[in-house]
């Protein structure tokens, strides 16, 4: 497997490896990484869909994307995805797979459509006291310092962050930000987290440094991303004759380990309570998806809280990887990820609106008509001062098919689970979906005595409690996830969240869509390149752009410098002048025009050469040194030596 990028290979189809006819795959899981496995071992493996096997312990597809309505409950969503247009493997995937909305077209062309004629965009980011708009109009409002603090964290090599929390980089300086409150809502990190993921996600994101106070960063699909993302995935495989097996539980795979080499050779499966094992050869490949960020997830309702279970029990996923673990070092070391629930857990919750009578709150703050099709929130709304630290989001509607026309579904979530809210007074693990619903329609400015019967009467709330949805950002180092295919591995990769790849960053959908790609290329050998993750940490542009975007806008500020430093920088300055890198600094409002000399590296050499340098008086000066060097010289051998006779 190797890296590519430009168009070369992205739209080159491999030829068909050797002897693929003759072997045959078993896919543990059948979430994202799990189904593009499937979908790559069909498209450019070319293997026969009849040989391929997804083993998943649910009943339905799609892992952690998930979009249900369930029977007596209501609709839930777990989460909602924000996705970005350099996921690159997910567009190499998604020109193939055919739309299930429109006859004839792709999922990429319906989503690249629907985001190029209704582009996402915010026009409220934060609210405060009950509703008000919290004005951060799209400031970072980062000082010098925290953008040091900042710079250092990007800049630092990945084993000086091995291990480490965010906080050993960040003080109150960047804390207290509305970088920091941009930052850890968007993307769920909390303090304790892992500052090498902080680092991985700033380099991977830099591009969109400037589009993250108003969204302008993010696409959306049209649907929840079961119905638009899952089922167009599944209907391609099942159209290709992959084999589906559900409600089946992997407990542990079988190694068979030498120095060299790593086979895996069974599969131990619970099927309807009777235990099994699959024997496997050399042609039998497996793709494990180890751990997983919504084990142990629990749905409650309207009128009961969503249990907070944490015990791992076998048949699960993180289980499975300790039994996995215990058997090679090179399988990485779940323990580091799943121990502390309290360190990774937080809370959603899907409202249904049954009535209008929210609706004008909504309006209010986010400035747009929820039923009109279009962008609605445009990405999450945060309550800043929710001691929840609650935020909230409406995607378009209908984000269901099925959904009656006149109800809004809204996407809530809380990461501190553990902490009294602001009306409710009770931490969110012990509330029902009422009660989050009436701290939210609290935290959206419905007067005080409405808000019970609101809660009560125009709304249905589930709420989903996921007790280890951040396991993947506890502090790590390399080696705590196994390679996706570890060293010496013959017919077996890891996928998912929970598997090791360069440079990407969990919690996206492309992470683990890339693991998918990156096993199938390694094992079955296809030869086309794999589109190597975006390299905007490597374009001066994008860098330039990040940096003015984290001032807020403001150029480098000459007259703040010291007056030992401000001439020497003139000096560099007025080196650059007249060249590429003098066009990019102004065009990229790095530096003001006025900043730059007058006069070219050219013009100033000249002045200093014409400014008639005394050089018999410098030359005077330098051996007068060399002669008092070479006295104090002569002096220390002399004690030297005195010293050495005395001991002797
Ligand atoms: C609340 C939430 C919000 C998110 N927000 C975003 C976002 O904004 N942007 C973004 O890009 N991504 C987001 N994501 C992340 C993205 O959805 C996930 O990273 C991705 O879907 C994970 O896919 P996966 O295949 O790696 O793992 P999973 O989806 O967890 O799939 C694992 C599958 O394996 C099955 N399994 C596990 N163990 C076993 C076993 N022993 N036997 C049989 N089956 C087993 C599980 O049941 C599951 O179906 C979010 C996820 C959540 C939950």
């Amino acid at each position: 497997m190797y890296y590519s990028s430009g168009n070369y290979e992205a739209f080159a189809r491999p030829l068909k490896p050797e002897g693929v006819d003759h072997k045959s795959a078993y896919i543990v899981g059948s979430g994202l990484a799990a189904l593009t496995a499937a979908c790559y071992l069909v498209r450019d493996a070319q293997m026969p869909g009849a040989n391929i096997h997804v083993l998943e312990k649910e009943e339905v597809a799609g892992g952690a994307c998930d979009g249900l309505l369930v029977p007596e409950v209501g609709y839930v969503m777990r989460g909602g995805r924000e996705m970005d247009n350099h996921f690159e493997v997910m567009w190499d995937l998604f020109r193939s797979i055919p739309s299930i909305e429109t006859a004839g077209v792709s999922v990429l062309d319906e989503y690249y459509w629907l985001n190029k004629k209704d582009p996402n965009f915010s026009l409220c980011r934060a609210t405060e006291k009950q509703g008000q708009d919290a004005h951060t109009d799209k400031k970072f409002n980062l000082s010098d310092k925290a953008a040091m603090e900042i710079m250092k964290l990007y800049l630092s090599a990945d084993e000086e962050l091995y291990n480490k929390p965010i906080t050993d980089f960040f003080d109150d300086e960047v804390l207290n930000t509305n970088f920091w409150m941009y930052w850890r809502t968007m993307f769920a990190f909390e303090n304790w987290h892992s500052a090498l993921e902080m680092k991985r996600y700033m380099q991977r994101f830099v591009h969109h440094i400037g589009g993250l106070p108003d969204f302008t960063a993010l696409r959306f699909t049209k649907y929840n991303q079961y119905e638009s993302m899952i089922l167009p995935m599944t209907k391609y495989l099942e159209s290709h004759g992959v084999q589906f097996h559900y409600g089946v539980k992997v407990e542990n795979i079988l190694f068979d380990i030498t120095p060299n080499k790593k086979v895996a050779t069974g599969i131990e499966v619970t099927r309807d309570g009777e235990k099994d094992t699959i024997g496997l050869t050399e042609d039998d490949y497996v793709f494990i998806t180890n751990g997983g960020c919504v084990e142990n997830s629990t749905i409650g309702s309207q009128d009961a809280p969503a249990a907070f279970n944490t015990e791992i029990k076998p048949g699960g996923g993180w289980d499975m990887w300790r039994k996995i673990a215990a058997q090679d070092p090179s399988f990485g070391h779940p323990n580091k990820f799943c121990y502390d629930p309290e360190k990774t857990n937080w809370m959603s919750a899907t409202v249904t609106t049954l009535d209008q009578r929210v609706i004008p709150y909504i309006k209010n703050i986010c400035h747009r008509d929820p039923f009109s099709g279009g962008v609605v929130t445009g990405g999450i709304v945060t309550c800043r001062d929710s001691s929840w630290l609650m935020s909230w989001t409406i995607n378009r509607q209908p984000q269901f098919k099925s959904q009656p026309k006149d109800q809004c579904l809204v996407w809530v979530y809380g990461l501190f689970t553990d902490k009294p809210g602001d009306y409710v007074k009770k931490p969110m693990r012990d509330c029902t979906g009422k009660e989050i619903c009436e701290e939210w329609l609290y935290h959206l400015g419905v007067p005080t005595d409405q808000i019970e019967e609101m809660a009560e009467n125009s709304c249905n709330t589930v709420p989903v409690m996921m007790p280890y949805i951040t396991a993947f950002f506890m502090p790590r180092e390399a080696g705590d996830r196994p390679d996706v295919v570890p060293q010496g591995a013959v017919n077996f990769a890891f996928i998912g969240q929970f598997a090791e790849t360069k440079r990407d960053t969990i919690f996206t959908t492309e992470y683990s869509m890339r693991t998918g790609m990156e096993s199938v290329y390694t094992l079955l050998n296809v030869d086309r390149g794999v589109p190597e993750v975006w390299g905007s940490t490597y374009d001066v542009r994008d860098l330039l752009n990040a940096t003015i975007a984290l001032r807020d806008g403001r150029p480098f500020d000459l007259d703040s410098l010291n007056a030992a430093a401000r001439p020497v920088v003139k000096t560099v300055l007025g080196k650059l002048k007249g060249t590429e890198i003098d066009k990019l600094l102004v065009n990229y409002h790095v530096i003001k025009p006025e900043d730059i000399p007058d006069k070219t590296i050219g013009e100033q050499v000249k002045e200093t050469i014409d400014t008639k340098i005394d050089t018999e008086e410098i030359k005077k000066k330098a051996e007068d040194n060399k002669k008092v060097i070479g006295a104090a010289a002569a002096g220390l051998a002399v004690l030297g030596a005195a010293r050495i006779l005395r001991k002797k």
